[in-house]
């Protein structure tokens, strides 16, 4: 699964490992790097494939929460109306 190109622009929050620093930086810089030195701590930080996804997944999900009627109709829907 891709990383989706529509956060490339966005703000991505990630928390340092080892003092719970939060910082925030665009999604293609995300996509771009593997490990990052914490200003903080001082602590290098690995982000990998998977912590991409987890957080890239995030954010996905608080952008359809902001933009639920983007194609004019609803962006859930119940398996249980069917029928
Ligand atoms: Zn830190």
């Amino acid at each position: 699964m891709p990383l989706p190109a529509a956060l490339n622009d966005a703000d991505l929050e990630f928390k340092c490992l080892e003092c719970d620093r939060a910082f925030v930086r665009k999604g293609s810089w995300f996509k771009v790097i593997s490990t990052f030195r914490c200003e903080g701590c001082g602590a290098a930080n690995r982000i990998g494939y998977t912590d991409k996804l987890a957080l890239f997944e995030k954010h996905s999900a608080l952008l359809l929460i902001m933009e639920p009627t983007a194609n004019g109709g609803p962006t859930v829907h119940r398996w249980g109306d069917v029928g």
